[in-house]
């Protein structure tokens, strides 16, 4: 009886120590073990690497990833990859050790969500990427992975239409009078989707409503406005400032580091005889104020407020392991990860709508 009862607690014994060791796995963490499934959002930590912190547009997408995860009651970890995708790796690597249940990335190099995804699929972690659109086959190679962004394309068209129509509304502005838009572009980082398509499809808007287009110049100014300015400044010295008609730019903060160098040259500041029409795209605060004072001509408004809230829901519906779906997140869903936030042309006759 005595040998019995000492068999029984070791076998006891055996079992509990067993039962803690798979308890741990399946608790998340270390290891190879899955991530922690979380049911309360109370309960849900997200973890966001944002590609640089110093960035117009991320910073209004910021502020309303905060606001939605308040409102949900979850908690977001934002960190600040400073441009540096082996910054943003580790960081990666950070939240995945503390036991985050879900992902939600900007990516600094898109090309480089590869490796990301597969951290996020080897532990079943559910990962959503905004604003820097990973290429179809990583997307592709995840069932935990999703996109929330705007179709570039879309933008591209809306800023070509502005300058369309105030060529129609205003003969003059051809100012050679040789039928043909003289333009410079400054342009997005390189390799960025929004640059890219946005460059494309701005002129083939300009081009689909009647008009010739010539290009006199277009570089990249990296998104950056104090960059824009010196670019418009080499433009305008190498071009000569009356030959260029229209001035398009991938986002606002370009578009006004444009109008700074225009403005240098006492252009756009109020005289209708010294005055090219310059367009951004974003609709931020300072634009929507250059629109106000009228040295912007138009933007094209790229939600932030909706792309932040639609990534939070998304990584705590995942997290919390719900279908990703418009039930549930309140975004169409499309192809099952990807959710289209629309842009929406702000000229003259609507902008006062979007200033806060
Ligand atoms: C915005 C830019 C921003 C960039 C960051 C674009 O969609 O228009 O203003 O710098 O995203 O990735």
């Amino acid at each position: 009886m005595k040998r019995f009862k000492k068999l029984l607690a070791i076998v006891m014994t055996t079992a509990l120590v067993a039962a803690t060791v798979t308890g741990c796995k399946s608790g998340g963490g270390a290891g190879t073990a899955e991530a922690p499934k979380q049911a309360d959002s109370s309960k849900v930590l997200v973890g966001s690497a944002i590609y640089k912190f110093d960035d117009t547009f991320m910073t209004g997408v910021r502020s309303a990833m905060e606001a939605q995860a308040k409102e949900k009651g979850s908690t977001l970890e934002l960190v600040d990859s400073q441009n540096k995708q082996p910054t943003q790796n580790e960081q990666v690597d950070t939240f995945i050790t503390k036991g985050v249940n879900a992902l939600a990335i900007n990516a600094v190099d898109r090309t480089a969500a590869g490796p990301i995804i597969e951290k996020a699929k080897a532990k079943k972690l559910p990962i959503v990427f905004l604003n820097r659109e990973p290429e179809k086959n990583d997307m592709n190679g995840y069932d935990k992975v999703w996109y929330v962004g705007a179709k570039a394309e879309q933008s591209g068209t809306q800023s070509g239409e502005i300058i369309a129509d105030y060529f129609k509304a205003h003969p003059e502005a051809d100012k050679n009078k040789d039928g043909v838009i003289q333009y410079v572009m400054l342009q997005g980082e390189p390799g960025h989707q929004d640059a890219t398509l946005r460059t494309e499809y701005s002129i083939k808007a300009i081009e689909a409503a009647g008009f010739k287009t010539q290009k006199l110049a277009a570089d990249t100014a990296m998104w950056d406005k104090a960059k824009a300015t010196d670019l418009m400044k080499a433009f305008i010295t190498g071009q000569g400032i009356g030959k260029i008609e229209a001035v398009l730019c991938n986002n606002d903060d370009m578009a006004l580091g444009a109008v700074e160098a225009l403005k240098a040259e006492g252009y756009n500041k109020g005289d209708a005889s010294k005055y090219i029409p310059v367009v951004g795209v974003d609709a931020t605060a300072p634009a929507l104020q250059a629109m106000k004072e009228g040295s912007l001509l138009g933007t094209v408004l790229n939600d932030a407020e909706n792309q932040g809230k639609a990534t939070v829901n998304i990584a705590i519906a995942a997290a919390q392991g719900k279908e990703i779906n418009k039930e549930n997140i309140g975004y169409d869903v499309t192809d099952g990860k990807y959710v289209w936030i629309n842009y929406v042309k702000v000229t003259q006759d609507n902008y006062t709508k979007y200033i806060k």
